[in-house]
């Protein structure tokens, strides 16, 4: 009996091993753009639109300075910000829509929370994300997406296989401009400042009432200032790991 016991032990222990073994770390990809060949150099702001409502203070900033952005839009987010849409749609020549997904879920195919978000959990769940988010576009008249960004911007490799598959392009960065909109307005501006030839921000436009947004558009301005060139993703030759954009 007690050797019966010590086997069961066993197999479930090796059972454990397996199953971690499966779960494969997550990746939180990175994203460049080709650097300008010449000049101040050029960046590409992506900013996510998860859910709540529109950032007007980094809108207004963009369309009064002509920079152009590429922003991350979820479905849900899609239907609460009607008017935010207008106004990105009657300036085709800055705002590029992409998807962020249909509700936010992270791109992970097995059941964990990340940064308290749970995760999409099975490979269905996690194309109905991607695929529901794309469908929010279309409904809303916009082109079909290239790119999508999963909430959190982390996934699991095979999730990252499978949005390969549907012909999307997985948008890291290089640069985290205001820490999931949670830092304050002198980190943002400094750290969204700092940046480089070549580099990708991800800063938030869905948080209005948060002290990030004004370190955004600071940030913004500081770099126009420097003569950067401000591109959208779909305008670049964007180069990623963990297997994003090859
Ligand atoms: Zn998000």
């Amino acid at each position: 009996m007690r050797q019966l016991q010590r086997h069961l032990c066993m197999i479930a222990m090796s059972l454990a091993a397996l199953s971690s073994a499966q779960a494969a770390p997550l990746v939180e990809p990175t994203l460049h753009i080709k650097p300008a060949a010449s000049g101040a150099g050029r960046v590409a702001l992506t900013l996510d639109a998860c859910g709540g409502q529109t950032d007007t203070r980094i809108l207004s900033a963009l369309v009064e300075n002509k920079i152009p952005a590429t922003i991350f839009v979820t479905g849900i987010w899609l239907k609460r910000n009607a008017a935010a849409v207008e106004i990105m749609q009657a300036h085709r020549d800055l705002f590029e829509l992409e998807n962020h997904g249909g509700r936010h879920v992270p791109a992970v195919d097995t059941p964990q929370k990340i940064y308290g978000i749970r995760s999409a959990g099975s490979p269905d769940a996690v194309l109905a994300e991607v695929e529901s988010g794309a469908a929010a576009l279309a409904r809303t008249g916009e082109p079909a997406p290239k790119w999508f960004r999963g909430a959190t911007a982390e996934y699991s490799p095979s999730a990252i296989a499978m949005i390969r598959k549907l012909g999307f392009k997985i948008a890291g960065f290089s640069i985290n401009g205001d820490g999931g909109s949670l830092l304050g307005a002198k980190e943002t501006a400094k750290r969204i400042a700092a940046a480089k030839d070549g580099d990708v921000i991800i800063a938030h436009i869905n948080q209005p009432t948060h002290a990030a947004g004004e370190g955004v558009v600071k940030g913004l301005l500081a770099l126009k200032d420097k003569g950067m060139t401000f591109v959208r993703l779909d305008d670049a030759d964007g180069t990623g790991n963990h297997g994003t954009t090859d």
